[in-house]
């Protein structure tokens, strides 16, 4: 079988959406088998208050990454903007490797910088300043330590709090800053970016360092399907169907 990778980012798992964590599984016992890796670039779940939160759906969620590690693909993980506070301790259970927030990987002979994508809305002036605050390091260390249901309240005012913004937010804003992409490619030398977070799936074209690059959208996977299928030769921006149960 030819060599292939691929990424996925935005699913959004949540206890509430059992049909998007099936179609997860699903991937993951089909085409995802006998993958070089599977990057998983950020925003997994819906919402992530703690490594120590373990209930049904997180230890599901958990066992099904193990179970597909365990044939021997790598899973890598990038933080997304809602499931930033994952850590060491489920990543352990879910057999996969934190990568930091940007990252260089060679793609079948390209140099390629994976992140989620929120650092890149620049425009977003509240959103970025939050981030800087939640992926320090005392915030989160202070946030770890409260118990469990004031995490919960307090993720819940947020996810409010962010729909409530979004609505304000002109399209423009929540979308990505084009000199904010050529400043990363041209940090990390890179002519191929990878990232998901605006939910708009495409492939861009663009001229960084005077040469032609490319920046790849990937779209969210609890609605587009969304999935990147990368090989030596193709770039393949899937759209699955998830209504078909599997
Ligand atoms: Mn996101």
């Amino acid at each position: 079988m030819k060599p292939y990778t691929y990424f996925i980012s935005d699913l959004h798992l949540s206890a509430q959406r059992p049909d998007i964590t099936a179609c997860l599984a699903s991937f993951l016992s089909d085409q995802a088998l006998g993958a070089d890796a599977l990057y998983v670039l950020g925003d997994l779940f819906e919402y992530w208050i703690g490594d120590d939160d373990r209930n049904e759906f997180s230890e599901h969620v958990a066992s099904l990454f193990k179970q597909f590690s365990q044939t021997g693909v790598p899973i890598y993980f990038i933080h997304g903007n809602r499931d930033f506070l994952i850590r060491e301790k489920f990543a352990r259970r879910a057999g996969m490797t934190i990568l930091n927030q940007q990252h260089v990987i060679d793609l079948y002979g390209t140099p390629t910088l994976l992140m989620h994508g929120d650092e890149l809305c620049t425009l977003d002036l509240a959103y970025q300043k939050f981030r800087k605050k939640a992926r320090g390091w005392w915030w989160p260390r202070m946030i770890l330590n409260l118990p469990l249901w004031v995490r919960r309240k307090i993720a819940e005012k947020g996810r409010k709090t962010s729909q409530q913004n979004q609505q304000k937010l002109s399209m423009e804003i929540m979308d990505v800053t084009s000199a904010e992409v050529v400043n990363y490619m041209q940090e990390y030398n890179v002519q191929q970016l990878i990232h998901g977070h605006t939910h708009r799936p495409a492939i861009h074209q663009l001229e960084v360092n005077s040469k032609p690059a490319l920046r790849i959208v990937l779209g969210d996977w609890y609605d587009q399907g969304s999935m990147l299928k990368i090989t030596p030769k193709s770039i393949d921006l899937i759209s699955a169907d998830l209504t078909t149960p599997p």
